[in-house]
């Protein structure tokens, strides 16, 4: 009998989309992050400090699921409507 699950398998570690919950290794998300004085941008190079969560690549089917509570929970933040309009474009 074979034996199922012994294949070898290297560790990617997975990250979960605040928006939809998918995880997937971290290349398919983008990073938003919450820089000090609180203002929420696209980290495009992974790399800005901060608290960071993210949020897939893929434009999500239902962009009505990306709710700003859910990333300034996420972020531990608030965010201003303008920051929060700005995001949104970018996340479709
Ligand atoms: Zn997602």
């Amino acid at each position: 009998m074979p034996t199922v699950g012994a294949r070898k398998q290297k560790h990617v570690p997975q990250r979960t989309c605040i928006v939809c919950g998918k995880k997937a290794a971290k290349g398919e998300f983008m990073r938003v992050v919450a820089t000090t004085g609180n203002a929420v941008q696209i980290d495009e190079t992974g790399k800005l400090p901060g608290r960071g969560a993210y949020v897939c690549k893929d434009v999500h089917e239902a962009p009505g699921q990306i709710k700003k509570s859910r990333i300034e929970y996420a972020l531990r933040t608030k965010m201003e409507d303008d920051d929060w309009a700005r995001l949104v474009t970018v996340m479709r």
